[in-house]
């Protein structure tokens, strides 16, 4: 049996499959919709793709979020800030919490880990996509590198970690005021395991490094890689996790979050915000995003990330989740990634 992750297409595996109707604007003639149904055996991720273009017609009203979440009440501005948000023992940090230039980094009052953190970048309440700059959100980054070097000293069994972002509402953010979180923990999360696996399954079966051959295949299949900017490869992914599609990024020499330089970071963070410049422009308020790491050096997993715009479905605020995702494991996705690709492109041309 051929091995799931080859090196001829790399797990990115695809089948046509159509559907067909009476169209009631063409007289009830028979129409075929086809459509290409992704799965990539790297992530475990199986995709919908629907041929037609996913455009946000009209951005959402920002100002109505303001309205509902007012600095006085919110509690990572100053004021409540010092008051309400929790406190390491002083055991981890002397000062309760970590600090990195304007950045703060302190317990989730509501863990969904054992270690689990939130991140204020700075005190400023709301920050439009077009404004996180690396010069707001690199000490927010280089926070969560030193508490995971804190948190090494004290639990060396730890082995697994992510920096994790739900910027918006429409994406699960609970606050306007950015924010970021961190998991480290002894086990990866199922998804970080599996790409973990499959990386293990490659070097079993074709002998080579996943990361640095599935790079290799998609910069020579051309179509779905963005650029390469410094550390950082940039692509499309073949099955996207979101219904707008989704953005993979892999630091492709760093084998743990500690291999990372602040110029790596700084790298990271100007390539995220020429996503955030396209976002704004093609009427996105919000994404999810995840940075995946190791703690120590090994050669499983290279550092690497995953973005994806969410949005809400005017005017009735529609989601864009559904049963297939919620239920059924599998996305709908009306953005081709080649186009998506082809879009992204231009920003990264300076
Ligand atoms: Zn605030």
């Amino acid at each position: 049996m051929e091995p799931m992750i080859c090196k001829k297409d790399m797990g990115c595996r695809r089948e046509v499959t159509v559907g067909r109707y009476l169209d009631p604007f063409d007289g009830f003639r028979e129409k075929e919709a086809a459509f290409e149904i992704r799965r990539d055996e790297i992530t475990g991720v199986t995709s919908r793709i629907l041929p037609y273009r996913l455009k946000v017609p009209q951005k959402p009203d920002v100002q109505t979020y303001i309205d509902r979440s007012p600095e006085a009440l919110c509690p990572f501005c100053p004021g409540l800030f010092e008051k309400i948000t929790p406190r390491f023992t002083p055991d981890l940090v002397a000062e309760g919490k970590f600090k990195h230039g304007m950045a703060l980094l302190f317990p989730n009052a509501f863990p969904y880990d054992r270690y689990n953190t939130v991140v204020r970048f700075s005190p400023q309440h709301y920050v439009p996509l077009p404004e996180l700059t690396p010069e707001l959100t690199l000490d927010g980054f280089l926070v969560c590198r030193d508490y995971f070097r804190r948190m090494v000293e004290l639990h060396p069994e730890l082995r697994y970690c992510s920096i994790n972002w739900n910027y918006m509402p429409p994406a699960g953010g609970g606050l306007l005021h950015p924010h970021i979180q961190t998991v480290i923990g002894e086990t990866p999360t199922r998804f970080m395991q599996g790409l973990c696996d499959s990386a293990g399954r490659y070097r079993e079966s074709e002998g080579g490094n996943l990361w640095e051959d599935f790079i290799a295949y998609e910069k020579e299949q051309g179509e779905r890689f963005i650029a390469d900017t410094g550390a950082v490869t940039w692509l499309a992914a073949f099955a996207p996790k979101g219904m707008a599609g989704e953005v993979s990024f892999f630091f492709r020499e760093r084998r743990s979050i500690f291999a990372l330089t602040e110029g790596d970071f700084i790298e990271l963070l100007t390539g995220l915000s020429r996503i955030f410049a396209y976002l704004e422009k093609s009427n996105f308020i919000s994404f999810n995003l995840a940075l995946y790491a190791t703690i120590q050096e090994n050669d499983i997993l290279r550092v690497q990330g995953k973005l994806v715009p969410r949005f809400v479905i005017l005017p009735l605020g529609t989601s864009d989740l559904n049963y297939f995702e919620k239920l059924h494991d599998e996305i709908i996705c009306p953005v081709m990634p080649e186009d998506l690709c082809r879009d992204l492109k231009p920003w990264f041309q300076d």
